[in-house]
C-alpha cells in the first residue's frame, strides 16, 4: 500500500468514526485537524491535503450509519497497524448495532503503542535530555481549559524528550495577582497531573531583571520616557518618537535608579525600548519595559514600585531559565520580533519560540479577560461553577483530566482558528466516564403509576449492564414513579416495559386524580416479564424508595455575544434512595439521561449524555 492510499485510508477511519460517534455527522474542522497531527509521514503538503479530505467526507457522508460501520470495520481490519499513530477512538473497532439492543464487539485489535494515543509533530532543534519548557501563567485569575491546553503541550513535549518543565508564575503586576491564583493555579495543575520540574516566581527575579534594565540602558538601547501617557499613545498612533529618546545614557541611568528607589509617581514616567518609531509592526514602537505600580504584590508587599511588563520579563526569563522551546498562543505574534531584540541585545540565548492558536469554544468564554468580570459582577457565584471553562468548572461537572488531556492532544498544534466543538472533549470524557459510572434511575417531573399487581416485593439491580459493579436491591409496591416526558408519549392500550421490573399495559391516564390537583396518574396492568425488543424501555423508581432530587444543566454561557440568560436548566425529580449512600463527587449515568455528577445529597451536576 502505498503511503498515498494510507492517507486517504486514515482520512477515511477519521471521518467514519467521527460520523458514529456524533449522530451519523462528519465535522470536516475535527476531520482536518486530526488528519494534521497523523499526517506527518505523508509527502503531501498539508495544504494539499484539505480538498482530499473534503472530497472524501462528501463521499462518505451519503452512506448511511450502518454502512458507515461496516466500511470503518472493513478498513480498520484491513490497515493491519500501519496507522501506529491514531488515537484510541480510532484503533478500536467499533461496536455495530445488530437491531437486537446488543452491541456486538468485533474482536479487539490493539495498537502496538496504546500509552500513546496522540502523538504531538517532533520539535525543530530538540536534543534528548535537552529541551527545557515553560508554562509562565500570570497569577491574575483561576485557570481555564485553554491554560490546559498550553500546560499540557509544554509538559508532553518535555516529557517526549526527557526534558524539564518550568512552572513559572508571570506575577509582576503586583495590583492584578492575588494568592488565591496562585494556588489555583498549582491546584489546577496537579488535578491535570502536571509535575512541573521546576516551580518559581518572576517575582523571584526582580533584582536580576532591573540589573538586565541596567544593561539595556547602557547599551542605550533603552530609555526612561517622561511623556504624558495619552501623548505616548498619540505619538505611537502616529509614529512620532519624543525628545525622551535623545536624553543620554548617564542620565537614563541615573533617573532609572530614582525609578527603582520609588522616588517617582505612578505614570509619571517609563523605560521604553529603544525601537522603531516608523516599523509597521506597532508593537515595535518604543515598547513599555518597566512601569511604576504602587501596589502591594501578594509574595513581595510594598518591596517594589517599579515592575517589569511581560515584553521584557518574558524573553529574559525563558533565556535565563535555558528555555529551549517556548510555546506561546497566536496573539502573541506581533510581540515576536521584540522578543527575539531584547535577547540579542543583552546576548542571551535564543529559545524557539512556537506559537499555537487560542482554545476558544462557541458560547463558552474561555479567558480571564472574560470569565473574572462575570463573577466580579455576581452574574456567576463561584470560580467551580460548572457553566463556566474554569478547570474547578469542568472538574465539578465531571469532566475528567485525562479527558482534557487526550482532547488537547487530539487538536495537536495547529495555528487554524476553528474552535472545536466542546462535544470532542464530551466524547472523551464519555469513554473514561462509561466503565466507571453506576446506573442508576432519575425520574424528571414524576407522574404516578399504579399498577394492578406485582409478583415481587423488592427485586435486583445490576449496578452496570455489562462490569461486575455489584447489585442494588429496590423494594417495590404498586405505585412507582415515572418522567413525565415518558407519561406524555402514552396512550391507554400501549405496552411499555419498566426496566429491570416487568412489561405493563396502559390501562387508564387520569388526569383529574379526583383531588381537584389536576395531576395525572396513570393505571397498568402488569403484562408479566418476558423482555421484547419492540417495546420502548421507561426507567421508574419506587415510591418506597426515592428521594427528591434536582440536576444542575450547564448551557452555553453565551449566544453569540449575547448572555444567554437560560444557561442553567434545573431538572427536578425522584431518584432512587440508593444514591444517597453514593459519595458526593461520584460519578454516575442516570439511565436514559445521561452522566452526571454528585454534587451534594439531594443535586447533581449534568456533566453530558
Ligand atoms: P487570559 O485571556 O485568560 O488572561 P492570558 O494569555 O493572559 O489569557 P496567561 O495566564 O498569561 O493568560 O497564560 C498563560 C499561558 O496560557 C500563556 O502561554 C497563554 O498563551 C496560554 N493560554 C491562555 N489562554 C489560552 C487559551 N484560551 N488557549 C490556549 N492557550 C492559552
Ligand atoms: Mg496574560
Amino acid at each position: 500500500m502505498t503511503l498515498e492510499d494510507k492517507l486517504a485510508n486514515t482520512i477515511k477511519l477519521i471521518s467514519l468514526k467521527n460520523a458514529i460517534d456524533f449522530n451519523n455527522n462528519i465535522k470536516p474542522e475535527v476531520v482536518i485537524s486530526k488528519t494534521f497531527s497523523y499526517a506527518k509521514d505523508s509527502k503531501k503538503n498539508i495544504k494539499d491535503i484539505i480538498p482530499e479530505i473534503r472530497k472524501i467526507i462528501s463521499e462518505l457522508s451519503l452512506l448511511p450509519l450502518n454502512e458507515k460501520e461496516t466500511l470503518y470495520n472493513q478498513i480498520f481490519n484491513e490497515s493491519d497497524h500501519y496507522l501506529k499513530n491514531l488515537d484510541a477512538d480510532i484503533t478500536q473497532p467499533v461496536l455495530i448495532y445488530d437491531g437486537n439492543n446488543n452491541k456486538n464487539q468485533i474482536p479487539e485489535k490493539k495498537s502496538p503503542d496504546s500509552q500513546h494515543f496522540f502523538e504531538l509533530p517532533q520539535l525543530i532543534g530538540a536534543e534528548y535530555g535537552n529541551v527545557v519548557t515553560r508554562f509562565p501563567p500570570e497569577p491574575n485569575g483561576y485557570p481555564h481549559i485553554g491554560h490546559a491546553k498550553a500546560a499540557i503541550i509544554d509538559e508532553e513535549y518535555a516529557r517526549m524528550y526527557n526534558g524539564k518543565l518550568i512552572l513559572r508564575f508571570d506575577d509582576t503586576n503586583p495590583v492584578k495577582e492575588k494568592l488565591e491564583y496562585y494556588e489555583a493555579i498549582a491546584k489546577g495543575l496537579e488535578w491535570l497531573n502536571i509535575k512541573p520540574s521546576i516551580v518559581k516566581n518572576t517575582s523571584d527575579d526582580m533584582e536580576i531583571l532591573y540589573e538586565y534594565g541596567r544593561k539595556l540602558i547602557q547599551k542605550n538601547c533603552a530609555f526612561v520616557c517622561e511623556c504624558n501617557p495619552d501623548l505616548i499613545k498619540v505619538n505611537r498612533s502616529n509614529g512620532i518618537f519624543c525628545n525622551c529618546r535623545l536624553n543620554n545614557v548617564d542620565h537614563n541611568l541615573s533617573k532609572f535608579e530614582k525609578m527603582i528607589a520609588g522616588e517617582y509617581r505612578q505614570n509619571e514616567c517609563i523605560v521604553r525600548y529603544r525601537g522603531d518609531m516608523n516599523s509597521l509592526n506597532t508593537a515595535m514602537r518604543d515598547p513599555t519595559l518597566f512601569r511604576i505600580i504602587l501596589g502591594s504584590h501578594p509574595k513581595l508587599g510594598n518591596k517594589y514600585a517599579l515592575w517589569p511588563t511581560y515584553d521584557f520579563v518574558a524573553p529574559i526569563e525563558d533565556g535565563l531559565d535555558g528555555v529551549t522551546h517556548a510555546f506561546r498562543t497566536k496573539e502573541y505574534e506581533l510581540r515576536n520580533e521584540l522578543y527575539f531584540a531584547i535577547l540579542s541585545d543583552l546576548d542571551l540565548r535564543e529559545p524557539n519560540l512556537i506559537e499555537f492558536s487560542r482554545l476558544e469554544f462557541e458560547g463558552i468564554p474561555v479567558s480571564k479577560r472574560k470569565i473574572t468580570p462575570l463573577i466580579e459582577k455576581g452574574i456567576i457565584q463561584r470560580w467551580d461553577d460548572p457553566r463556566l471553562p474554569t478547570l474547578m468548572g469542568l472538574k465539578r461537572r465531571g469532566i475528567q483530566p485525562d479527558a482534557i488531556r487526550k482532547f488537547v492532544l487530539s487538536l495537536s498544534i495547529t495555528l487554524s482558528e476553528t474552535k472545536p466543538s466542546i462535544e470532542i472533549l464530551e466524547s472523551f470524557n464519555r469513554k473514561i466516564l462509561d466503565p466507571i459510572s453506576l446506573r442508576l434511575f432519575f425520574v424528571r417531573d414524576p407522574i404516578e403509576l399504579h399498577i394492578d399487581k406485582l409478583d415481587v416485593d423488592s427485586i435486583e439491580i445490576k449496578n452496570h449492564p455489562t462490569l461486575e459493579m455489584g447489585k442494588r436491591t429496590v423494594k417495590v409496591e404498586k405505585i412507582l414513579y415515572i418522567s413525565n416526558d415518558d407519561a406524555l408519549k402514552l396512550k391507554v392500550g400501549d405496552s411499555v416495559r419498566l426496566m429491570e421490573l416487568c412489561n405493563i399495559e396502559i390501562m387508564d391516564i387520569d388526569v383529574s386524580d379526583g383531588m381537584g390537583t389536576g395531576k395525572k396518574v396513570i393505571a397498568a396492568k402488569n403484562i408479566g416479564n418476558e423482555v421484547s425488543h419492540n417495546v420502548q424501555k421507561i426507567q421508574w423508581v419506587s415510591k418506597k424508595e426515592s428521594v427528591d432530587y434536582k440536576i444542575l444543566k450547564p448551557m452555553p454561557l453565551y449566544k453569540g455575544d449575547i448572555y444567554n440568560e437560560n444557561n442553567l436548566i434545573i431538572d427536578k425529580g425522584l431518584a432512587e434512595s440508593f444514591i444517597s449512600k453514593l459519595q458526593i463527587g461520584a460519578m454516575i449515568q442516570f439511565v436514559r439521561y445521561g452522566f452526571c455528577r454528585i454534587d451534594d445529597f439531594s443535586s447533581a451536576i449534568f456533566t453530558h449524555r
